[in-house]
């Protein structure tokens, strides 16, 4: 009995001592406010979606420079988060523009299995607060999470990646890629991520993720918003101020940086070609609104710990680059922004200018060969014991391949719902026609294009539009919608618009509709008809008659001959291949 007494008593204490430990160790952790990454043994351990919300509404109740809001949903039904760093504690976007000071986004969780920015950005933030040190003329805005649905998708799917040991999906619930969708918008999160770039207006953005390709000495790779891509007054800034003095600070704190590796040939040392984010990408749709765009890509396969914290200084240098540079970044974008509402010619699709390179200092292992073991034939592997610098090219230089001549403004009829809301969640200013309206305007033609043989992201996505433009009279109806050209919106609204553009919502599929012919005729009904407009149009004749010569085909079939007529009738239907979207071109 008292051998039992005393067991039990000692069973008492001992469950008593481990509880005060645990109660201990839970208020040391929350007083510090670790991350899950910081507190794992093994430093190869993401954040799931709620650990990092409930993170951050811990750090929202303890320290008022931050408050996280919800903007709209996300495929998977829950509401997208942005947390928002502001030292004078005003969270009001147009009272933060009034205070002239400037907004950086930073996006994480694009891509869920990339997810250094997740754990970095909970560190940063908390460091922040912590620390009192966010700047004073700078409000930090940063998506915690962006691809909700493919990050609660866990597991380990990225095949060459070194960790961490789970981590989320590419594909948000829909399967999309959400860096290809921030034209076609195709799913909620890419709305909600509009409607907070627009409200907040950043800018300066970075979006942070994980690389794939060759093997190198590189933490971090960098991506710059395609310089020729960008207005020119943001990109000499972007290129001349901002660039070197992160890469410079990179480097101080440890992780020199080298620019995003895509390699001409199989190893990196034949060249590397820039990146051309088209406006699908993140950080091509930022610069559509005068956004200079960063990509942090780290290098797959360096640890997740030493990624994680390269992110983390990468983030850190751009804000403090930014408040450095907060004037002057505040008078190039308000330059940019009334130079592109004056801008008359745009630019709508790109390529790169093989004749043009620089040459930068490289610092890569040696690619050699040697035998598979699974296919016995020869495989490419990267020696690390055989380090090099070497000079190598890097081709940074693109050219537009095609460019318009902006209208004064375009008219979109209120039929094409989804373009409208597209417009009005891009703050583009529109009038409605206040009366049905007969006006000159110039309509296109579709003409050849190209359509992908299978689905791209959800689309048979056209490219190589050829159009033709035609003067008409077109009825315009009540409530139809009047785009000018003379808005900050201008690169949105023109390179959504214009049907060649490489990301129209033309090339998307919106207007695929117009594609097709709504009328025909019956060959032996329509042979005496089709006679009879000879007879009375003899310049007809003479136009079939001088396109039998030049297409013999066109000759020796009598079905051609009839639809040749039928085409250059006014029987055949004006709409057929003709892009809804007027274009005013006088007032
Ligand atoms: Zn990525």
């Amino acid at each position: 009995m008292i051998i039992y007494l005393r067991a039990s008593f000692h069973k008492q204490l001992m469950k008593k001592t481990l509880l005060f430990i645990f109660l201990l160790t839970v208020s040391i952790m929350a007083s510090a406010q670790l991350t899950p990454f910081e507190l794992s043994k093994s430093k190869n351990v993401t954040a799931t979606y709620p650990q990092v919300i409930s993170y951050y509404k811990d750090l929202d109740l303890k320290y008022d420079q931050m408050k996280m809001f919800t903007y709209g949903l996300t495929d998977i039904g829950k509401p997208l988060h942005l947390v928002v760093l502001s030292k004078n504690k005003v969270f009001d976007p147009v009272q933060i523009r009034q205070q002239n000071k400037r907004i950086l986004l930073i996006n994480n969780g694009i891509h869920p299995g990339e997810p250094e920015g997740i754990d970095a950005s909970m560190m940063l933030v908390r460091d922040l607060l912590k620390k009192n040190t966010i700047p004073d003329d700078v409000v930090i805005c940063i998506l915690p999470l962006y691809n909700i649905d493919g990050s609660l998708n866990r597991g380990f799917s990225r095949a060459n990646q070194n960790g961490p040991e789970s981590h989320g999906f590419r594909g948000n619930s829909k399967n999309l890629d959400l860096n290809r969708d921030f034209i076609k918008t195709d799913s909620k999160n890419s709305y909600s991520f509009q409607e907070i770039f627009n409200i907040w207006q950043p800018e300066v953005f970075l979006d942070n993720h994980t690389s794939n390709g060759a093997d190198y000495q590189y933490v971090m790779t960098f991506i710059e918003t395609q310089r020729d891509k960008l207005n020119p007054i943001l990109s000499n800034f972007m290129t001349k101020i901002i660039e070197p003095a992160l890469y410079d600070a990179m480097k101080k704190k440890g992780y020199e940086m080298t620019p995003y590796v895509d390699h001409i040939g199989e190893t990196p040392d034949s060249g590397l070609t820039a990146f051309l984010e088209i406006p699908r990408f993140a950080t091509g749709y930022a610069a559509l609104h005068n956004t200079i765009g960063f990509i942090g890509e780290t290098h797959m396969l360096k640890s997740f710990d030493k990624r994680v914290y390269a992110t983390y200084q990468l983030m850190n240098n751009l804000i403090e680059i930014t408040q450095k540079n907060s004037a002057q970044l505040g008078s190039v974008k308000k330059l940019a922004d009334e130079q592109v509402k004056n801008q008359k010619e745009f630019a709508l699709n790109w390529e790169m200018d093989d004749t043009k390179f620089e040459t930068i200092l490289f610092k890569g292992y040696e690619g050699k060969h040697k035998a598979s073991e699974v296919s016995s034939l020869s495989r490419l592997y990267y020696d690390r014991n055989k380090p090099f610098e070497k000079k190598v090219k890097l081709y940074n230089t693109f050219k537009p391949t095609v460019t318009v001549e902006k209208p004064i403004a375009y008219i979109v009829p209120q039929a094409w719902q989804k373009v409208i809301d597209l417009l009005k969640l891009n703050q583009v200013e529109m009038e409605r026609l206040s009366a049905d309206t007969l006006m000159e305007v110039d309509m296109y033609y579709i003409g050849d294009y190209k359509t992908s043989p299978r689905p791209y992201e959800g689309h048979y996505i056209h490219s190589a539009v050829k159009v033709k433009s035609q003067k008409q009279q077109v009825k315009f109806y009540e409530g139809d919608f009047l785009i000018y050209t003379n808005q900050n919106q201008n690169r949105y609204i023109v390179e959504t618009l214009e049907p060649q553009a490489v990301d129209s919502f033309f090339a998307w599929n919106f207007f695929d509709s117009v594609l097709g012919q709504k009328e025909y005729f019956s060959a032996y009904v329509f042979e005496d008809e089709a006679a009879e407009l000879l007879k009375n149009k003899p310049e007809m004749k003479q136009k079939l008659e001088a396109a039998k010569l030049k297409n013999p085909d066109l000759a020796k079939s009598a079905s051609a001959q009839l639809n040749w007529i039928y085409v250059n009738s006014d029987l055949y239907e004006k709409t057929h291949l003709r892009y809804p979207v007027g274009r005013l071109i006088k007032n």
